[in-house]
């Protein structure tokens, strides 16, 4: 099945369901509303002359036209490109020359703040109303600029006016290109979150996307009668594979409570629709459940949903549970290569291996753990995961050498992370192969030590990495941050490890911050830690 035969056999099934509400904008479209609204829009990006295999690229917070970019670039087999809405004018320009994107869709919705002045950086000639010189110079395959926007300055294209011209399109020429397309077409090109550094462009098909799609809502027991609410980015394969396109494999409802993650607004969205099923990253989670405020909403009618992305402090996972009525909720483990997902826990998994591992292998996935020499290691031993079947990217695109990197010739996946399987399937991930710091000749595991310091009482936030050091090869590094009105000291956090755990694991140095470098999809960046700490340390 390709994206929009999806799309159109579910409106033909839903055709008055709701199918999206945009609460920061006052959208709500029923199924019926969103097919025209999609083929509008393919209507105008066909008259400008783009084509299947196309690239456009999209950079924009969560917002209907997000939406609508999604599905009318896929009715027309148009490569979409999600451009992280935090990048800055380097990445963008690196996203887009990349990936050769012909036209780009950018959010106007932010007026007053940043987001202008980010865009006349970017785009000097565009707010100089010339775009051609930057097109020459900078990025040679972009002819289309098109802004959300009623008014656009000169040199790009309104949203509304590309949506008013699409509409005398007429159907039979859209389902003209729709059929012969082919479910194995590359149909996104997906950044990874940049964790570990320049984020990657994932090349995935519509039978890798749809496929999981389907298989994650399956999983949470979303049905057409749900309604879903997405905090998370779109721009993030779990906003837009196991989001948006999930609630569309299932006719469920997406609602959208902003254009980033507010812990108020959510909480404000969830009860004010009655939301039966709720995403997030730990740190979404978190940030609702401590927020002083949270009392004050009913979210009785939630059920289900999904917190992935991150390792989840089971604590909290105990909590999602009880305090914000999600008995059923799940825990996700992908990764943007994969389609994303390839663990998931079932919702009716025991209660302690729901909070204490990612769930267990997704069905037509295949899984093994290696160790250093690519042998299978014994059930319960830690090794790096390797996944294999339909959801596995066709490669990082225009990076043949990286690709050739990540998937070996057998068609396994190397995830990169640490994990472990327990005699039912049960799977949980360590940590990161690169984070591993090796000091002198002792393996260390962060998370190890980071699992051991979250249970200090003053202690909200932490994150363990290593940094080169002459004695000992690597030495251990702790980044915290302090619960609010605790002070604690380094000394103490020392003497709190040296009783309780080994003597090459115990940080080398601790640093208090105020905040962590995170990713906008709520990881915390270790390289950009390990970099600071060296510069600091000279
Ligand atoms: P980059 O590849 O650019 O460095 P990234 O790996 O964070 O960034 P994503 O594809 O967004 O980019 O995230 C996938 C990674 O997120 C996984 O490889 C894993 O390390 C982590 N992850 C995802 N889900 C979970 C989870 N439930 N528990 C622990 N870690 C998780
Ligand atoms: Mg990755």
């Amino acid at each position: 099945l390709t994206i929009p035969e999806l799309l159109v056999q579910t409106a033909a099934r839903f055709p008055n369901h709701v199918a999206a509400i945009f609460e920061a904008q006052g959208i709500r479209w029923t199924y019926r509303d969103l097919i025209r609204e999609v083929d509008a829009l393919a209507g105008g990006l066909l008259q400008l002359g783009l084509k299947p295999g196309d690239r456009v690229g999209v950079w924009a917070p969560n917002c209907a036209e997000w939406l609508l970019a999604q599905f009318a670039t896929a009715r027309l087999g148009i490569i979409l490109v999600n451009v992280n809405p935090a990048y800055r004018p380097f990445e963008l320009s690196y996203a887009l020359k990349k990936t050769g994107c012909t036209a780009l869709i950018l959010a106007a919705q932010f007026k007053n703040s940043d987001y202008v002045a980010m865009l006349s950086e970017v785009v000097p000639e565009i707010a100089a109303s010339d775009p051609g010189a930057l097109h020459a110079a900078e990025l040679p395959d972009l002819r289309a600029v098109i802004v959300t926007e009623a008014e656009a300055p000169d040199g790009m294209i309104a949203f509304p006016d590309l949506i008013a011209k699409g509409r005398a399109v007429v159907a039979k020429d859209l389902d003209a290109i729709t059929r012969k397309l082919d479910c194995h077409d590359p149909i996104n090109i997906q950044f990874t979150s940049g964790t570990t550094g320049l984020p990657k462009g994932a090349t995935l098909t519509h039978r890798n996307i749809v496929n999981n799609a389907a298989s994650v809502t399956s999983a949470i027991k979303l049905i057409e009668q749900d309604m879903l609410c997405i905090p998370v980015p779109f721009y993030h394969c779990f906003g837009m594979v196991m989001g948006t396109l999930g609630c569309v494999t299932k006719g469920a409802a997406i609602v959208v409570p902003g254009p980033g993650f507010d812990p108020i607004t959510t909480l404000d969205t969830v009860s004010k629709h009655r939301c039966t099923a709720l995403y997030g990253v730990p740190t979404m989670f978190v940030g609702m459940l401590e927020h002083p405020r949270f009392a004050e909403y009913d979210l009785s009618s939630l059920r289900t949903g999904i917190m992935a992305g991150a390792p989840c402090p089971i604590e909290i996972m105990r909590q999602v549970q009880s305090r914000m009525h999600m008995s059923e909720v799940t825990i996700a483990y992908g990764m943007t290569e994969t389609s994303p997902v390839s663990f998931q826990s079932a919702t009716d998994d025991p209660v302690q291996k729901r909070v204490s591992s990612v769930g267990r292998i997704q069905p037509h996935v295949e899984v093994k753990i290696v160790d250093e020499d690519s042998v299978v290691v014994p059930v319960g031993a830690q090794g790096e995961l390797l996944t294999r079947g339909y959801s596995v990217m066709q490669g990082y695109w225009d990076e043949p050498d990286k690709t050739a990197e990540a998937i070996d010739a057998d068609g396994w996946m190397h995830t990169g992370d640490l994990a472990t399987l327990d005699v039912d399937g049960f799977c949980k991930i360590t940590g990161r192969v690169k984070d591993m710091i090796v000091r002198g000749g002792e393996n260390v595991y962060p998370r190890e030590i980071e699992e051991f310091l979250y249970t200090h009482p003053a202690i909200s936030q932490v994150q363990v990495f290593g940094i080169p050091d002459q004695k000992f090869g690597e030495i251990v590094v702790a980044w915290l941050v302090a619960k609010p009105g605790a002070d604690p000291t380094e000394a103490e956090i020392l003497d709190f490890c040296r009783d309780s755990i080994a003597h090459f694991k115990v940080p080398a140095m601790v640093r208090f911050k105020n905040s962590l470098p995170m990713t906008v999809t709520g990881k915390p960046q270790k390289f950009i830690m390990r970099a600071q700490m060296v510069e600091e340390l000279g």
